[in-house]
């Protein structure tokens, strides 16, 4: 409540003096705030339900603002563009570095996806550690995930040969799995808590595959203090077991994708929110200590933190009913994963249509284009396949060869 209270209060109506936001706290007064705090797992942290996800940020007046919202999380990666820097120039300016959550990932910011695979070296987490702090001018991260589990990004990418072998379902599973648990990483955190330059230790997946396995994984093995993932009201089975063991264990769980590809369907004439209440429909999941989604604009920032506190009603469901008649046969379940094995030419399904949502309904191209253009099998040889096994796999339903035809044409600048 402490917390809160501040947050509210004219110390951070002194920080977005410090950034130059003029009318600033007679505009804030206006707004809605953050009206609810979670604590994650058991670490102690406290985070906005709704909270910062910073892949698209640009300006640090607008962490200035969120943080007069009462948001306090900010979650962050050195592959997100600049972002690191630009939440580095808040942290710089604001001053208030003891009241924000930060959080980022080991990753290493020359590459997309970056995230540092299997076999890497212990001076290789902690050097990218550093990498973070510098450019966020902080000397610590609250949290630094091991992130994009469940990917398979060292079997699909361009830059390393495939080993021949394994079933590459198999492959991705057990090459995860020794990625969560490697004694390079666990070493280097080890020494990096030491440090006093990371505080607890994540685990994350966006799938799309065998997030459960993974993130259970995750759970049980003690190392872990939180876990994000990928889920949304069009979950696909699973995610109540994952819910309910991070819950059992006090392990923290914080969503994203909470918006279920984040279509704009103009769905509500009333007045009613389809953000608002995919996110009231996530916050009130058991397990849930909050969520995360991209915020690029002052109008995103007072729409979102509406939902902050809110209690899910009936017209939510029915909004959501509405968003899921429109797009259920379209939207590839981010964890799902069901059809990897389908495919003889080894198109990595998911992760493909994952960038077309990126890039589509996002706004975030760069990402799009660099992840795409990382795969070793691109999509342009769905013309080609026949019989497209693919789709049979999918439990959806999904027109899974020309969703991904799609994706390669806007992908690869075809269209
Ligand atoms: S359409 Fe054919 S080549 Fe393309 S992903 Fe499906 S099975 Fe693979
Ligand atoms: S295409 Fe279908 S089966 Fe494949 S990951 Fe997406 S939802 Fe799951």
């Amino acid at each position: 409540m402490k917390r809160r209270e501040f947050l509210k209060s004219s110390a951070l109506m002194g920080s977005a003096a410090v950034l130059g936001v003029s009318h600033y706290s007679h505009a804030a007064a206006k707004k809605a705030t953050i009206q609810s705090y979670r604590e994650i797992g058991k670490t102690g942290l406290k985070m906005s339900d709704i909270s910062f996800g910073c892949g698209k940020l640009s300006s640090a007046s607008l962490i200035a603002r969120a943080m007069s919202r009462g948001i306090n999380y900010f979650d962050t990666s050195p592959d997100y563009g600049d972002s690191e820097e630009v939440l580095g120039e808040a942290i710089k300016k604001l001053k208030k570095r003891d009241k924000m959550i930060i959080a980022s990932k080991f990753c290493d910011k020359e590459f997309y996806p970056g995230h540092l695979p299997l076999g890497s070296k212990k001076s290789d987490f902690i050097k990218v550690v550093d990498g973070s702090l510098s450019r966020l001018n902080t000397d610590y991260l609250d949290i630094c995930f091991v992130h994009a589990l469940g990917e398979g990004t060292s079997l699909f990418s361009a830059a390393l040969k495939r080993i021949p072998g394994l079933k590459a379902s198999e492959k991705i599973r057990q090459e995860e799995k020794k990625r969560l648990l490697e004694e390079n990483l666990l070493s280097a955190v080890e020494t990096l808590k030491k440090a006093g330059k990371i505080r607890f230790l994540g685990a994350s997946s966006h799938g799309p595959y065998f997030m459960k396995d993974l993130m259970m994984t995750a759970i049980k093995s003690g190392h872990y203090d939180l876990i994000m993932i990928a889920f949304n009201f069009l979950k696909f089975p699973e995610v109540p077991l994952i819910l309910h063991e991070a819950e059992k264990n006090t392990v923290g769980l914080i969503a994203m994708k909470t918006l279920a590809g984040a279509k704009a369907m103009n769905l509500d004439p009333d007045g009613e929110s389809f953000e608002r209440a995919a996110f009231k429909w996530t916050l009130k999941q058991r397990g849930v200590n909050g969520l995360v989604v991209t915020i690029k604009s002052t109008d995103q920032l007072d729409l979102y933190v509406k939902a902050s506190g809110k209690g899910f009603r009936a017209s939510d469901q029915a909004l959501l009913d509405q968003y899921k008649k429109l797009y259920n046969a379209k939207h590839c379940r981010t964890g799902c994963g069901e059809c990897l094995d389908s495919c003889s030419s080894n198109v990595n399904i998911a992760t493909i249509l994952r960038y077309q949502m990126y890039f589509q309904d996002y706004g975030m191209e760069k990402i799009a284009l660099e992840g795409y253009a990382s795969l070793r099998e691109k999509a342009d040889i769905c013309n080609s396949c026949v019989d497209a096994p693919c789709e049979k796999a999918c439990p959806y339903g999904l027109p899974v060869s020309s969703l991904l035809q799609t994706a390669h044409n806007r992908l690869s600048f075809n269209t």
